[in-house]
């Protein structure tokens, strides 16, 4: 009760807390508990973000290193979605001493998506975030350790690498970054009004329960396409919304879009307003060539516009392509030794969760390679020298 109360406190305190996505749905017993949880995580977050680090005593701790220096891990896993948890169960099962450090949003995108279909293992489905406190709570059996704070500063110029949250510095022989990348959005106040319930970011994951209704596609790319046809065999009718008058997707996509019935396109049009209830009832396109509105009855708003992966805080310690995402070599290697990429902050094509996770896993393994073979590089150098040393006083 104690728990609930506190949690009160910091939900009254605290408008960024999502938890009204859930809680303004009015779910069941079982999903309430998981929001509180949520809250409560989010709550820990913000606890842990009150005290800052700043750039005096960022100098004072690493000119002076015998008071507080910073704990050193093997590895330091940046993000808290199916990439990082993973990671994480991996690491610290292969006895490795690993820092999990969840960022802006502890569990990642799934803390914001309601139930999970499409995760292997669970026959009926799971809530978003009940899976990522299971995740979480599987990686910590462990022994990984999870912190709810964000990462502002990395410096991978340097051995150990050092990380820089808004309350610690920590240092690591390796950096795994499971930062993932968040939907664009349409940036429409009604928007966020509207998450989960009715405006979704992800048609693999939400197009299932749209089944029978009017559907809006807003975007032009491929995922727009792709995903306005994965839709119609759920939607009564798929509309899609885009801003020019042709598209950007493959010719292959556009024509199987066109060749389908179902689907009907609004051009030169964006979404001005969504109006309705408790879920969307009517979606306000505008024609951006005579200003002209129209309200038009949707159960569904798909936006796939893009995605923004979250690499602002590696910019120019790190390569990445032309749209910010982290470009890897020999499977999950970035360009600097040492430092590991895994889910949607690399992969922009599949975005899943059991993908993110499979990248997760796949980065951990590599990771506990890398830091085998260094330790032996280390130790054949300290040979080496040793015996040069031996040599040279003979
Ligand atoms: P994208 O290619 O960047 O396309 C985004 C679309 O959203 C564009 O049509 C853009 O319009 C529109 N848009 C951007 N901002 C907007 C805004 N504020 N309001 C309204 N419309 C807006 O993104 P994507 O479709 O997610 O694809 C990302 C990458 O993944 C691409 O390289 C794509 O080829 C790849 N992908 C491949 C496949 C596949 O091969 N099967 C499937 C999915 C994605 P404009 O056209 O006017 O710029």
């Amino acid at each position: 009760m104690v728990f609930l109360e506190y949690s009160c406190v910091f939900l009254k305190f605290d408008e960024y807390i999502t938890c009204q996505i859930f809680w303004n749905r009015g779910g069941s017993f079982s999903e309430q508990i998981i929001n509180w949880s949520y809250v409560f995580l989010t709550c820990n977050y913000y606890m842990s973000t009150n005290t800052h680090v700043d750039n005096d005593e960022y100098q004072d701790r690493s000119s002076s290193p015998s008071a507080n220096m910073p704990v050193l891990y093997d590895v330091i896993i940046i993000g808290s979605g199916p990439a990082g948890y993973t990671a994480g169960v991996y690491t610290s099962r292969a006895r490795l001493k690993t820092l999990i450090i969840s960022g802006t949003l502890p569990g990642g995108q799934l803390m914001t998506t309601s139930e999970v279909e499409n995760y292997p293992g669970f026959p009926n489905g799971i809530f978003g975030p009940e899976l990522m406190m299971n995740m979480r709570q599987q990686a910590e059996r462990f022994g990984s350790t999870v912190i709810d704070d964000e990462v502002i500063r990395v410096n991978f110029k340097q051995r150990p690498f050092m990380i820089t949250t808004h309350s610690q510095i920590y240092e690591a022989q390796s950096v795994l970054i499971c930062t993932g990348a968040s939907p664009r959005k349409l940036g429409i106040p009604a928007e966020g009004q509207f998450a989960g319930r009715g405006v979704s970011y992800c048609a693999t994951c939400d197009g299932p329960f749209f089944r029978g209704e009017d559907i809006i596609v807003v975007g032009g790319g491929d995922t727009a396409i792709e995903e306005a046809t994965f839709l119609t065999k759920f939607g009564k009718s798929v509309k899609i919304v885009h801003r020019r008058d042709s598209l950007r997707a493959s010719k292959i996509l556009q024509d199987k879009a066109f060749e389908n019935p179902k689907i009907k396109f609004l051009w030169n049009s964006v979404v001005a307003d969504i109006k309705g209830g408790k879920k969307i009832a009517d979606v306000v396109v505008r024609d951006i060539n005579n200003e002209k509105e129209l309200k038009i009855p949707a159960g569904g708003l798909f936006v796939a516009i893009g995605h923004e992966p979250n690499t602002a805080i590696f910019k120019g310690q790190l390569e990445t392509d032309d749209k910010g995402y982290i470009v890897l070599k020999n499977q999950t290697r970035t360009s600097v030794d040492g430092v590991f990429a895994a889910g949607d902050v690399h992969d922009y094509r599949y975005r899943q969760a059991v993908t993110a996770a499979g990248f997760g896993c796949m980065a951990a393994l590599d990771v506990e390679k890398w830091l085998t073979e260094s330790k032996h590089r280390k130790q054949e150098e300290i040979q080496e020298r040793a015996e040069y040393a031996q040599g040279r006083s003979k």
